[in-house]
């Protein structure tokens, strides 16, 4: 009934603590367990429901567990671990702020990178290393064809206001990013989809990306 019962691992439950969260919201309550557990989560949630920490929360304290994971040196090319993909610049920087603040201490590196601002100061906070890489679609699709990011390391992808993202026509980058995960070895993403609704094309990309995934409607 608290976050101080639900072992996220020290650093990260010392942060809860710092930004004051003592209870989680009900889509916190489901959702983190589930994603815990290892599940793949269609999550339907509005804005203000607390679903920024619903996802951050799973993803950081797993990655908190895998940091020892050796990754590849390709000089210039950033393999991040976890991947969100926001709509807007406003809301990838909102989630980068609150990713932050939850990594303080972790070891977890969060950068975020997004359309509509110069390209360059986000390549070099690239090559510094990143774990969390909090992205809007179409950027992400530059930065993958410059070959300055490769997805291939991704264990957790999170889509957030993904009915938002549809509705500005990022259905093709998302599907365009979400292939370059395809590749071996299987079965080693998670997937945590959240949307403010749930209508036809948002089941679809549900039924193509996440596999045998737990529905949450709170
Ligand atoms: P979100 O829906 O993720 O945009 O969160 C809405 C607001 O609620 C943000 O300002 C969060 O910092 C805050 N918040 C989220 N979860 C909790 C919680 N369990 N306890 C207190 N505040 C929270």
């Amino acid at each position: 009934n608290t976050f101080a019962e639900i072992d996220l691992g020290e650093a990260l439950n010392q942060n809860i603590q710092r930004c004051k969260y003592v209870k989680p919201t009900p889509v916190q309550r489901y959702a983190i367990p589930i994603s815990l557990a290892g599940r793949d989560l269609m999550a339907c949630a509005q804005t203000g429901s607390g679903k920024t920490a619903a996802f951050c929360f799973p993803i950081i304290s797993g990655i908190m567990r895998e940091q020892c994971v050796q990754r590849p040196r390709v000089a210039r090319t950033a393999f991040p671990m976890a991947l969100i993909l926001s709509p807007t610049r406003e809301l990838s920087c909102q989630i980068h702020d609150e990713a932050k603040k939850f990594s303080y201490q972790t070891g977890v590196k969060v950068v975020v990178a997004y359309g509509g601002a110069p390209i360059n100061q986000q390549l070099r906070e690239l090559e510094r290393g990143v774990d969390i890489l909090v992205a809007t679609p179409g950027r992400l699709v530059d930065l993958l064809e410059r070959a300055r990011v490769s997805l291939q390391m991704i264990r957790y992808l999170a889509l957030d206001e993904a009915d938002r993202m549809l509705d500005m026509g990022f259905e093709p980058q998302i599907r365009k990013i979400v292939e370059q995960m395809d590749m071996p070895p299987p079965g080693m993403r998670q997937t945590l989809l959240f949307s403010a609704t749930f209508p036809k094309e948002i089941q679809g990309l549900a039924s193509d990306f996440l596999s045998n995934y737990v529905f949450l409607a709170v």
